[in-house]
């Protein structure tokens, strides 16, 4: 082991010579080395073991080109080497000279002297700008200054030359965030910033200026970052923090609004790299101890994200903050208050892939008694289903709008989407749904009145059919309770002036009962024409209902019509397949997924049992046949997105958007869904 010395240090050196087991006298030749080079050469002369005096040498100083020299002394006798001492020679007193990048020297500089093994010497540099320093540990040494300065070079060093230091200092501050606060929910990460936090990026806002909260929130796709040194009172007016913005690889191809580092507030050189994905440049402090803003636009796609990296000098290595973009949408409740919400868990586990938040404004639900649902809304089940329960909701499209007016979430008003989950019992449309139709009976045409009672009477029937394909003839007519039957008259083809009105115990009329038919039976006076051989024109205008459907998203409107009396996850597929038609899905058209490859995809198609833009994902390609689904009830055993409609209910209970619609769904402006 090397022993360590000063520069300068008496090295004395003793030895114990033996020679064939026995203490040795006689001559011994002595070198004394730096390195390999010989310093010193002598011949001593040892008497029992030891020299007759201890040997006496002087470390010589460190040369400027040196850190440290090893010295050594070897002993020779008998034709034997021997290494009597191995030492590490450090310098004892060393200079500095402090000057800024201007070459300005600088007086009375403060700075540190660390050493391994003794404490750090605080010192200061003279008027003149240049120290003294003498060393205190036999060891390495560094000249350190303390932020938010740092050595911008040594120029002795640099040349190799270690003992008369020209240190340059420059000015270089550690940058953190003001805003969005990264040590404070909800934008805290653990202390590496690795897990992205979310924003939810669907409220849109010219520029995040103009919000109080500059978007720091957690809401909105503008982020006002507002940066100071750390601690601010370290910077000065115009120092520079420097920004490194990266989009994410994998960001959704939507292109409008552009990601990107925004000009307003003014950055300067900002630059551009790799296709848009990567923006640097830098922002200068408004005031000493002030902070710099910038503004990043976060596009508003589900699942992008965005680093920000800031810091003092172009490594942007003092702080970051990872973003991913996601959309909250929340959902108001309105209810009859006897029947029971469903668990809403599917809906915002089918939400999730695709960064939709999917919420309950818990606060905003109504509950409606039976005096404040809306007119003709609450009626007994038995008209639509046998054993229905007597207090009902109904709605549909002819009674919709006192329901939509019950929304009062505060979400609705506030630049955020909230979807309206209006759940009823039954849902049937019954707007202007009256069937107006010429029947005829002809003599010798029978029916069996009442249906299955055996008993045939002169008569006709009508199917539900012939009225729409989802229409069915209901006992009442939904929308005011009153008789379906508007209009059933008589009148003989051979002589205008014999008819009259059907009387109303000569019709049935209730699916529920009798099937899907208006069944009327000839009154006498019509009979008897019918037995001179005279057909009967029957005039019939009756009211009917389209259902039932499962939900209804109101025309692409925040209203989501839902249909209870089913699993919780069957309800929430509905809910989150009306929601879906409320933010344009199965994507359709072009402009409103800018970037993206133009719908629709090549499973969409309409119609077929359900209205609006749907998905057969799941389906081959013969079965789709170009859109035109050949069995729409078989299509739900194949068909696995949540985007399915059609006259089959699909097999899986999934409430997930499938991989050709995803794309669309996390590119689509969420937002969209409060503004009808
Ligand atoms: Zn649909
Ligand atoms: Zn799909």
């Amino acid at each position: 082991m090397a022993e360590d010395y000063f520069e300068g240090a008496k090295l004395t050196v003793e030895a114990e010579l033996v020679s064939s087991g026995k203490p040795y006298s006689g001559p011994v030749d002595v070198k004394f080395l730096k390195g390999s080079k010989e310093l010193k050469k002598e011949t001593v002369n040892a008497t029992d073991g030891k020299f007759d005096a201890p040997l006496e040498y002087v470390a010589p100083d460190v040369e400027k080109t040196e850190k440290n020299y090893d010295l050594s002394v070897i002993c020779t006798y008998k034709k034997k080497n021997k290494k009597l001492l191995k030492a590490t020679i450090w310098p004892k007193k060393v200079k500095a000279y402090f000057q800024d990048q201007e070459e300005t020297k600088l007086s009375h500089w403060d700075f540190l002297v660390k050493q391994k093994g003794v404490d750090d010497q605080e010192l200061s540099a003279e008027d003149d700008g240049k120290a003294e320093i003498t060393l205190m540990a036999r060891a390495a040494y560094s000249i350190n200054v303390e932020a938010p300065f740092s050595i911008k070079d040594d120029e002795q060093v640099t040349k190799g030359e270690y003992r008369d230091h020209i240190v340059t200092v420059k000015r270089n501050i550690k940058a953190k965030f003001v805003t969005p606060d990264v040590t404070k929910a909800p934008y805290e990460t653990d202390s590496d910033h690795s897990p992205a936090v979310k924003q939810w990026v669907n409220r849109v806002s010219a520029n995040a200026k103009d919000v109080a909260t500059h978007g720091c929130d957690s809401f909105g796709s503008r982020i006002v970052f507002t940066v100071s040194a750390d601690p601010p009172e370290d910077g000065r007016k115009d120092d520079k923090v420097y920004f490194e913005v990266t989009f994410g690889d994998k960001n959704s191809k939507r292109n409008n609004p552009k990601r990107e580092v925004l000009t307003t507030p003014a950055v300067e050189d900002l630059e551009s790299k790799s296709s848009g994905k990567k923006l640097t440049g830098h922002v200068k402090l408004k005031a000493d101890g002030g902070t710099a803003d910038f503004q990043v636009e976060l596009g508003i796609a589900g699942g992008d994200t965005c680093e920000v990296k800031i810091g003092g000098t172009d490594g942007v290595k003092d702080a970051k903050l990872k973003i991913i973009n996601w959309r909250k949408m929340y959902a108001q409740a309105t209810k009859l208050s006897t029947s029971t919400k469903p668990s809403l868990a599917s809906a915002t586990a089918g939400m999730k892939p695709v960064f939709i938040d999917f919420e309950e404004d818990t606060g905003a639900a109504v509950n409606l008694t039976e005096g404040d649902a809306p007119a003709n809304s609450v009626m007994s089940g038995t008209i639509f289903e046998t054993g229905g329960k007597a207090k009902a909701l109904v709605v549909g499209d002819h009674n919709a709008g006192p329901f939509k007016a019950k929304m009062k979430s505060k979400f609705k008003t506030n630049s955020l989407p909230c979807a309206h989950l209006i759940f009823c019992d039954y849902q049937y449309d019954a707007k202007d749904r009256v069937h107006d139709v010429t029947l005829t009976v002809a003599p010798g045409d029978e029916i069996e009145f009442p249906p299955e009672s055996g008993s045939n009477v002169p008569g006709v029937y009508e199917p539900g059919g012939n009225a729409g394909g989802k229409a069915k003839f209901l006992k009442k007519d939904i929308r005011d309770g009153s008789d379906p039957i508007k209009k059933c008259k008589w009148k003989s083809t051979d002589d205008a002036s014999k008819n009259g009105t059907v009387p109303a115990d000569h019709i049935l009329v209730d699916c529920t009962k009798y099937g899907n038919f208006v069944h009327i039976k000839m009154p006498a006076a019509a009979v008897a024409e019918l037995d001179d051989g005279h057909s009967i024109e029957v005039a019939l205008k009756v009211a009917y209902a389209d259902g039932p459907y499962n939900g209804w998203c109101t025309n692409g409107d925040l209203h989501n019509v839902i249909a209870l009396g089913r699993t919780d996850k069957r309800i929430c597929g509905t809910i989150v397949h009306e929601c879906g038609h409320a933010i344009q899905q199965a994507a359709e058209t072009a402009g409103s997924f800018p970037g993206l490859p133009a719908p629709p995809h090549d499973r969409h198609y309409t119609g077929r049992g359900h209205f609006g833009p749907h998905c057969a994902k799941g389906l081959s390609a013969s079965k789709y046949n170009g859109g035109q689904v050949m069995n729409t009830i078989n299509a739900g055993a194949s068909c696995t997105c949540i985007m399915f409609g059609s006259t089959g209910a699909r097999t899986t209970d999934s409430t997930e958007f499938c991989d050709k619609c995803e794309p669309y769904v996390k590119a689509v402006a969420v937002v969209t869904v409060s503004t009808t």
